[in-house]
């Protein structure tokens, strides 16, 4: 492993791999998406609960895969639990801007999903840091149901 690569699995990514927060089954979800990058093998389960308000009340995942697809969905699922619908998406916008952008440490509001920043270098680890942030965004768009995504296609596919 390169010392660029080493870069990117600093502690705290690590630590969100091993122990993923918010993970696990959401029974009465309103919208429920399958994620998948085959290129490394990452999959995640990404299941959504709006409240009366229309914020994002529950939102819980599961998944394996690498060190980076989980810790992203952890680190994705601790900043998104609660906020508005526009406080998320907002937040969909900043961390692509991140992962796709050039050279500036992103958006305060991402706080220690900055970390992440580094994967830009590396187009397959990209795909695994935006796998949940598909599955978010198809959720958004969806809004009740299930759906799947791919970080291979465009958009998302309705499950029938
Ligand atoms: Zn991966």
């Amino acid at each position: 492993m390169n010392s660029e690569l080493e870069e990117l699995y600093q502690e705290v990514i690590l630590d969100h791999s091993r122990r993923p927060r918010n993970f696990g089954t959401l029974a009465d979800a309103a919208v429920r998406v399958h994620g998948d990058n085959p290129a490394c093998g990452d999959e995640i389960d990404l299941a959504v609960k709006f409240g009366d308000d229309d914020s994002l009340q529950q939102i819980k995942f599961t998944g394996q895969g690498c060190a980076i697809s989980q810790a992203s969905a952890s680190l994705m699922t601790m900043k998104l639990k609660g906020k508005s619908r526009a406080a998320a998406e907002e937040m969909l916008g900043a961390f692509r801007g991140l992962i796709a952008g050039g050279s500036d440490d992103g958006s305060p509001i991402l706080g220690d999903l900055r970390l992440l920043g580094g994967v830009r270098k590396f187009p397959q680890r990209v795909k695994c840091a935006m796998l949940a942030w598909r599955a978010l965004d198809a959720a958004l768009r969806q809004n009740a149901g299930a759906a799947v995504v791919s970080t291979e296609d465009d958009g998302a596919t309705p499950k029938p």
